[in-house]
């Protein structure tokens, strides 16, 4: 059996981060919405078009088509031998949804790990966050700059502040969170796959608290 995993947090929390250290340790397709988002808007798709206006407001793209994407990337081999889902479900329509895509290939969640910190600390962390336009690979303005003045350690590519990553656009998706996706906290709690990692430790740390829950997943199955 596959494993499947979710990160899950507020924006700002540390998940791509995060996921892009795991997808090095894990042997998972790594699949997060904002990227296959982003990427949609830079070849202007007609899907990028739709998002665009949503993502630029810092509200969820709608249901249908978010699931919809998701499905297609589900279709590629890769994600045959699992997933590390990332800013996906956002909603319970969407948990809804993945829960079914997996039965439907004789598959279920594994674990859903749930990375939080207070308002602040999230805040603080979009507003010096520095993103790869290329690659996606995450920068700090404050803790991790990279090498060369604004390229690339990766990739070489451009790296630059989110456009979606404006003091305004930061605080709504913020409250959009709050709103739409705090109540699958219960929603995972309830049906007993979910496990609270504190977001403001050190990266290190959080990535251990990751490796340990995922092991501990894996034993129990
Ligand atoms: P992220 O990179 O995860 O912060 O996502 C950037 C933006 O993409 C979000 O603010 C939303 O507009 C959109 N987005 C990403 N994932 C989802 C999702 N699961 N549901 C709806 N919108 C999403």
């Amino acid at each position: 059996m596959a494993d499947y995993y979710l990160l899950f947090g507020p924006p700002g929390v540390g998940k791509g981060t995060q996921a892009d250290r795991l997808e090095k340790t894990l042997d998972l397709a790594h699949v997060a919405t904002g990227d296959l988002f982003r990427e949609h808007l830079k070849k202007n798709t007609p899907l990028g078009q739709l998002a665009r206006s949503y993502i630029d407001r810092g509200a969820l793209v709608p249901d249908d088509v978010t699931i919809g994407m998701v499905a297609e990337r589900m279709t590629d081999p890769d994600t045959q031998k699992g997933m590390l889902l990332d800013g996906f479900p956002r909603t319970v329509a969407q948990a809804d949804a993945l829960s079914k895509m997996l039965a439907d290939r004789g598959q279920k969640i594994q674990r859903v790990l749930f990375i939080t910190a207070p308002k602040e600390v999230l805040i603080e962390r979009l507003g010096n966050r520095m993103t790869c336009s290329n690659c996606g690979t995450i920068y700090n303005t404050q803790t991790q700059l990279p090498k060369s003045d604004r390229v690339c350690d990766v990739c070489g590519g451009e790296v630059i502040q989110r456009t979606d990553d404006t003091p305004d656009t930061q605080r709504k998706r913020i409250e959009v969170y709050l709103e739409q996706t705090i109540p699958l906290v219960d929603y995972f709690k309830q049906r007993g796959l979910l496990t609270t990692i504190q977001g403001e430790q050190s990266i290190d740390r959080v990535y251990e608290n990751l490796l340990h829950a995922i092991e501990a997943a894996k034993k129990t199955g």
